[in-house]
Formats: C-alpha cells, structure tokens, sequence
C-alpha cells in the first residue's frame, strides 16, 4: 500500500481528522504521564538507583496538563483518558487536575494506573473528584517476594489501598500483573484466587523490554500462552464473547472446574509481545514533559510543551500531535527481539520514564 506523508489537517472541532495514522487507525485513548518519579523500584521497570528525575519545571504543570487534555478532546477526537506515570499518586495536585478535568470534561472515561502506595489514604478524594475507574498494579502475595520485585518493603500499603479503592466504588478495581520467571510465576494461580476472591478483575501483562537494566530476554519472559496452560491446571477459561474493541486485553471467564455452570470473574491477559495487537491500537501517549510518543516503544518523540511555552495556539499544538500519530509506526516488531529480528530496537526510555 502506498502511503502519503501528510497527516489529514486537524485543528477542526470535530473528531473527523482526529489522531489518525497511515494504516487506518485513529487514536482515541489517550495515556498521559503525569511524573516521572516512583516510589517501588519494580526490577523490570527501574533500576535499584541512578535515574535522574526530571526537574519540575521540565514537566507538564497542572494548568499545562489541563489544556493539553482540552485539545485531545476538543479538537482531535479523545474519548478515554489514563493517567499514569511514573507514579501518579506522587504528584501532590493530582486531586485538584482530576476535579478540573472532570469539571471541564463531565462524560470522560478518566482512568489511572498506580502502584497502590499511599492509595488508602486518597482513594475517597480520587473517587469524589471524579476518576471513573483505577488500575492498581500487584505481583505478589507474598512480602518477601514483593519486596524482591519492587526493591521496597510495601505490600501492605498496596493491599490497603486496592481494598479502600474498591470500597469507595472506584468502578471494578483492576489489578495489573507481571509475571517473572523464578520469583513470582508460581503466583499464578494464587493472584487470580486471591482477585477473584475478592471481586478484583485481574489483567497479566506479559514483560515487555522496558526495564532500564536491559535485562529482559525473549527466551526467559513468561508468555500468555504459559499464563493461561498455568491457570488452566486450576480453573475453566473460557473465551469472554464482550468485544474486545481495541482493548489490550484478552479476557476469559473463569470458572472453578468442579462447578463449571458459575463464573467467578474475568482474567485478563496483555499479550503484547506474543499476540501483539498493534493492528487495532487507538493509544495516544504523552510523557510527563509534553511529548508525544505515537507508540509505547516509539523512538520517535514530539515536543508540545515547548510549543505551550513560546505562545503556540491550539490550533498549532492540535497540528502538530495530529503529525506525530500520522507517523505511528505499523507494529513494534518486539517478538523478533533475541531471535535474529533486526527491526526491534528497545527504547531508551524505561516504562516509568514513558507511562504505562
Ligand atoms: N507506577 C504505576 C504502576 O506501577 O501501576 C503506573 C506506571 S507503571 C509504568 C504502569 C504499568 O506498567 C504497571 O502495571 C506495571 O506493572 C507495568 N509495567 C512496567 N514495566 C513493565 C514491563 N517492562 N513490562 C510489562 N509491564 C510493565
Ligand atoms: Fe514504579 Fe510502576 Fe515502574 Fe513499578 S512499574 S517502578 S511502580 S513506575
């Protein structure tokens, strides 16, 4: 297929030009860091020390954010937004930008991702200000592990806050987990008894090379196909029929297998390495400092902030992401990594330095 380089014009009020691209996808999520800073060290994420945090004026203020969600929506089709981080519940104003961009945007999907800490103390505020679901991020039931996996000592903290969250009704609480060869991957079934147990909806996501210590290898990360023959020896799966609809993932029902006619819950399983999804994608990333990374593994980045700080309209600033997603790549091409591949080339970015 011949491709044109130029982006359809956007700056209308419409979604009609939007964040499309040149393979007929158009973005309508939008995944906005809102730091880059975190307090676990997750091994497959951060490194135990060295990364600088960027100053705070090199990242998006408040009124900055607030504007720049304005755009996504107003001008350029945003349907959904999550915000993510680094850690989001690190950022002191983060309740007064949720009651702001709720103000502005009454029907918005607002979302976040967290790793829980500190969570039981703010998930009321969270809730009445108007975040409309949470993702909290778990990988083990056991402190000694989790203290392995996060280099902090703080499952407690994390099992508080997803339980507050889920008693002040912050929609299905879902928990997100990475499943690591030799030190959690035993969890397996243990993590879904726990979530279904306690009416969580839990997503495994397969590690991806994102870690600041290159360490990921193809060879040694857990596949979904692997998730799923492990859960299998305990429960039913069963295919969910609910349209996936661009989500990342793919979900089952699970069923105890000596009582096959209940549903317990819903497993998720994010498959990006394996079963990559690139082809349905609609995700439109911004990292902490205002720029725009077309994919999760993009090499490329456009500056917005930089234009917010020399007077650009928003016209100019809807013109200019509307580029960057024109240019969104295919596929990431991650599953040829460590077999011979040659077109994956991991990013310099750590996850907590992008937004998950
Ligand atoms: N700090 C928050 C948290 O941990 O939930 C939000 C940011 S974190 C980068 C978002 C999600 O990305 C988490 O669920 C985390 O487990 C996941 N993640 C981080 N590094 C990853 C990797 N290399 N592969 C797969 N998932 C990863
Ligand atoms: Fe922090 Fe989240 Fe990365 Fe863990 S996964 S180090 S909690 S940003």
């Amino acid at each position: 297929m011949s491709v044109s380089m130029r982006p359809p014009p956007a700056g209308s009020r419409s979604p009609a030009g939007g964040l499309a691209d040149r393979y007929g996808r158009r973005a309508t999520d939008m995944r906005l860091s809102l730091t880059d800073k975190c307090n676990l060290r997750c091994t497959y994420c951060m490194p135990e020390e060295g990364l600088a945090w960027l100053s705070k004026n090199q990242i998006m203020t408040a009124d900055e954010i607030v504007r720049l969600v304005g755009i996504g929506v107003d001008f350029l089709g945003i349907r959904e937004l999550r915000l993510t981080g680094g850690e989001p519940l690190v950022r002191r104003d983060l309740v007064e930008i949720l009651v702001r961009l709720r103000h502005n945007h009454p029907e918005l999907p607002i979302s976040m991702t967290t790793n829980g800490i500190g969570l039981a103390k703010k998930a009321r505020a969270l809730k009445d200000a108007g975040l409309s679901r949470i993702n909290v991020s778990l990988d083990s039931l056991h402190a000694e592990t989790f203290r392995a996996l996060t280099r902090r000592p703080f499952l407690d903290q994390v099992l508080a806050g997803v339980t507050e969250a889920a008693r002040v009704q912050i929609g299905l609480v879902k928990v997100n987990a990475v499943l690591m060869r030799g030190i959690n991957d035993h969890e397996a079934v243990h993590l879904l008894s726990w979530a279904v147990a306690s009416g969580f909806e839990l997503r495994f996501i397969e590690q991806m090379p994102l870690d600041a210590d290159h360490g990921w290898t193809r060879e040694n990360m857990i596949t979904a196909a692997e998730i799923r023959v492990r859960l299998e020896e305990s429960f039913l799966l069963t295919p969910d029929l609910r349209q996936r609809d661009g989500a990342p993932a793919e979900r089952w029902q699970v069923r105890a297998k000596d009582a096959p006619d209940v549903v317990l819950g819903t497993v998720g399983i994010i498959a990006s390495v394996t079963e990559p999804f690139c082809s349905d994608c609609k995700r439109t990333r911004v990292t902490a400092e205002g720029k725009i990374m077309s994919c999760l593994f993009s090499r490329e980045e456009t500056d917005l902030l930089g234009l917010f700080r020399t007077g650009a309209t928003d016209t100019d600033i809807a013109q200019r992401w509307s580029e960057a997603m024109w240019l969104k790549p295919k596929a990431h091409g991650m599953d040829h990594t460590g077999l011979g591949g040659v077109d994956f080339v991991q990013s310099d970015r750590s996850m907590s330095a992008i937004g998950g």
